[in-house]
């Protein structure tokens, strides 16, 4: 991946309160987070481009086709996070590969991470009372508020299939028997709270999203918000509000909001890893910028 001059949000200090109980905050942006070693990826960084083993191209700590890091970066010591639920990642086909986030999720998250071209997307229809879409809008709703509204959307012969990832399946006589056996308030309480299984992210410049968000496979499915945060994202949009976040932030701050205000855990830095290359990018723009002499600037995320 090439990394190209680095293009800085705006600073804005005033607005930097409501973040402080967050790892991101304004002044110190990705410095609290709880991540693996970074060695691996200094070591690489020093040693420049490497070959993808898998397509052969030349490449900085990662393959953004492949979805596998180069030879210089031994995949066992990238970490591995573990999330709580599954996600979609649908590419623009126009987007640039190298200046997308969304490999990062693929890398760090092999397991519970797909990512999809459109037009080529799953079929949500029949299973829309378990997947939400996080993109703003005005009937967009809060991480909180998830569970309220899936249930809207739950089909009467879907009731004990929740623990079932697909669709199709319906639960054997015994796994029914076992969920009715279950049935006391609390684990009906956990239930509902876990009703949510896989969360959809549009990964596209915002002036490209128009056409996959209207797409009529994403119609009917649940769109949720996400708290105001800023984003750290170097290739930030010219012209949009700081708000908009690159795909791995959204990622971030979505599974950092289920696992409070869904789950009711504390959170204790359980993805911080999905932030692995982005912060170590992130470290390096700015140091890039620091040595061009653009002194003033970096000061102010230095604070
Ligand atoms: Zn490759």
């Amino acid at each position: 991946m090439s990394l190209n001059p680095p293009i800085f949000f705006k600073e804005d200090k005033d607005s930097t309160k409501e973040l402080q109980n967050t790892s991101l905050t304004k002044e110190e942006p990705l410095q609290n987070l709880c991540l693996a070693s970074q060695e691996v990826l200094q070591k690489a960084q020093q040693s420049g481009r490497a070959k993808c083993l898998k397509c052969g191209g030349s490449r900085m700590f990662y393959c953004y086709t492949c979805y596998v890091p180069v030879e210089t970066v031994p995949i066992e010591q990238i970490p591995v996070v573990k999330l709580p639920l599954k996600i979609d990642i649908i590419k623009h086909p126009h987007e640039t590969d190298g200046k997308s986030t969304a490999a990062h999720a693929k890398l760090l998250a092999p397991e519970d991470v797909n990512l999809y071209t459109y037009p080529c997307i799953p079929e949500y229809e029949e299973r829309k009372h378990e997947i939400v879409l996080v993109f703003p809008g005005p009937n967009s709703v809060s991480v909180e508020d998830i569970s309220l509204h899936l249930h809207k959307h739950i089909p009467s012969n879907a009731l004990y299939s929740n623990k079932n990832d697909s669709p199709d399946k319906l639960p054997s006589k015994r796994q029914k028997m076992e969920v009715e056996e279950n049935r006391d308030p609390e684990d009906s309480n956990r239930r509902d709270s876990n009703l949510l299984k896989k969360v959809v992210f549009i990964d596209s410049t915002w002036n490209q999203t128009h056409k996959i968000i209207t797409d009529e496979r994403l119609q009917g499915l649940l769109q949720v918000e996400l708290k105001t945060r800023k984003t750290c994202f170097w290739r930030h949009q010219k012209g949009k509000p700081d708000t908009f976040l690159s795909t791995i932030e959204a990622i971030y701050y979505f599974l950092v909001d289920y696992h409070t205000a869904v789950l009711k855990e504390k959170y204790k830095g359980q993805y911080d890893n999905l932030m692995f290359f982005y912060s170590f990018m992130y470290q390096l723009i700015k140091k890039a910028k620091s040595s061009s002499g653009k002194q003033q600037e970096n000061s102010a995320i230095n604070l």
